[in-house]
C-alpha cells in the first residue's frame, strides 16, 4: 500500500481563501484583524518562525506589528508590553514567541495575555474552554490537524485514536479535539509500556514527540492514518540513509545541502498507512494558518459582536 498524502499545503489555500472573505466581510464593518508579535532576542529559528507569520499577515491583508525587545528583557518589563498590547484596540491577537530567555518568567506571561486575544491558545482560561468542549481559540497546530482530518473526510467518531506525546502545546489538546470528536483516545508518552502494541491499535495517529523516524511502520496497523507533527532536522549522514533509504531524492537533496526535515514517524510509514501527512507540507504549513485563523475569530469575537451586537458570530 502507498498512503494517500494528505497536503497541508493545499488545505492551507482553502483555509486562506475562506479568510480572505472573512476579512472583506470584517473589513466592511471598519474591522481589520491585526496580529502582534512579540519576538525577544535574536534566536534564528524564532526570527524565521516570526517572519513567516509576518508575512501569512501580509499575504491575507491583515494588520501587524512586531515588537522585539532585546534578549537582556525583564519579566517586569516583557508584562508592561504585554498589557500595552491588551489594551490595544487595533490588537486582536498577542504572540508571544517561545522559548523566552531563562530570567523571565514565561508562565506569568503566557497568563498576562488577555484570553480574548489568546491567538496561540496556550492561556489557562483557553485550556479550560477546550477541556470543556467550549468556544474559544485552541492551540494551533492540534486544531490544524483536526482540520487535515476533517478536510480529507477521515473518520474520527468510534476510531481508535493514539496521541503520542502530551506536551501542553500539541499532544494534550490534539487529544482533548479527537475526544470531543468522539475518537476513543489513548495517549501515549514517555513512560508508555509497549508502545509498539498501543499504536498497532490506532485507526488514527498523531505523532509528537520531536524523535527523527521513531515511529516504525510494522507498529502501524495497515490503512490507518498517520499524522505526522515531528520537525525534526537531521544532519547526521548515517541517520539521514538510514531514514532516507527509500527516497533517494530525498537523500540527494540531504547530501546537497547538508541536513533535512524529517517527522516524528519513519518515511517509510507511508507504504503501510492508508493516510500519512508528510514532513514537510503536511502539518506545518497549517500551524501559521490556524494562527491566522484565530486572529480573524477573534476579531470576529472581540470587535465586530462589539459594533454590530450578534453579527458576525
Ligand atoms: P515536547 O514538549 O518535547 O513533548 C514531547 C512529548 O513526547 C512528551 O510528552 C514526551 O513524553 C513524549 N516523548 C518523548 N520521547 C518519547 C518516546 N520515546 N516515546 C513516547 N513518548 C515520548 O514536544 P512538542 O512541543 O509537543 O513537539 C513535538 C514535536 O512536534 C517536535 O518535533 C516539534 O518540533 C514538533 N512541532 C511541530 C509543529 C509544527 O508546526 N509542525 C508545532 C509544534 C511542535 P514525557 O511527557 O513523558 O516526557
Amino acid at each position: 500500500m502507498t498512503a494517500r498524502i494528505l497536503d497541508g499545503l493545499k488545505i492551507r489555500d482553502e483555509i486562506f481563501a475562506e479568510l480572505r472573505s472573512d476579512i472583506a466581510r470584517l473589513s466592511a464593518q471598519g474591522v481589520r484583524p491585526g496580529l502582534a508579535a512579540v519576538l525577544v532576542g535574536e534566536n534564528p529559528a524564532s526570527q524565521i518562525y516570526v517572519r513567516s507569520k509576518i508575512a501569512a499577515c501580509e499575504q491575507l491583508g491583515m494588520a501587524h506589528w512586531l515588537h522585539p525587545p532585546p534578549a537582556s528583557v525583564s519579566t517586569r518589563e516583557l508584562l508592561q508590553l504585554v498589557h500595552d498590547l491588551n489594551s490595544d484596540d487595533a490588537v486582536d491577537g498577542i504572540l508571544v514567541q517561545l522559548p523566552l530567555p531563562s530570567q523571565v518568567d514565561s508562565k506569568q506571561i503566557l497568563e498576562a495575555v488577555d484570553p480574548a486575544k489568546d491567538v496561540d491558545g496556550f492561556h489557562p482560561v483557553s485550556m479550560g474552554r477546550l477541556v470543556s468542549d467550549r468556544p474559544g481559540l485552541v492551540a494551533c497546530t492540534p486544531a490544524g490537524c483536526m482540520e487535515i482530518l476533517r478536510r480529507n473526510n477521515i473518520p474520527i467518531e468510534g476510531v481508535n485514536a493514539v496521541v503520542l506525546g502530551r506536551s501542553d502545546i500539541v499532544g494534550k489538546p490534539m487529544a482533548l479535539l479527537l475526544l470531543h470528536a468522539n475518537a476513543t483516545v489513548t495517549i501515549c508518552h514517555s513512560k508508555t509500556r509497549e508502545l509498539s502494541e498501543v499504536i498497532r491499535r490506532a485507526d488514527v495517529l498523531v505523532a509528537a514527540i520531536g524523535k527523527a523516524g521513531y515511529v516504525q511502520p510494522e507498529w502501524i496497523r495497515p490503512g490507518a492514518t498517520v499524522i505526522d507533527v515531528g520537525t525534526n532536522k537531521v544532519t547526521d549522514a548515517s541517520e539521514a540513509a538510514n531514514l532516507l533509504r527509500n527516497f533517494p531524492e530525498r537523500l540527494e537533496k540531504f547530501r546537497a545541502k547538508g541536513s533535512v526535515l524529517v517527522g516524528d514517524v519513519h518515511p517509510d510509514v507511508a507504504q503501510v498507512a492508508g493516510a500519512l501527512s508528510p514532513v514537510p507540507g503536511g502539518v506545518g504549513p497549517m500551524t501559521i494558518t490556524m494562527l491566522m485563523s484565530n486572529t480573524v475569530k477573534a476579531a470576529r469575537i472581540r470587535r465586530a459582536a462589539k459594533a454590530h451586537t450578534g453579527a458576525g458570530l
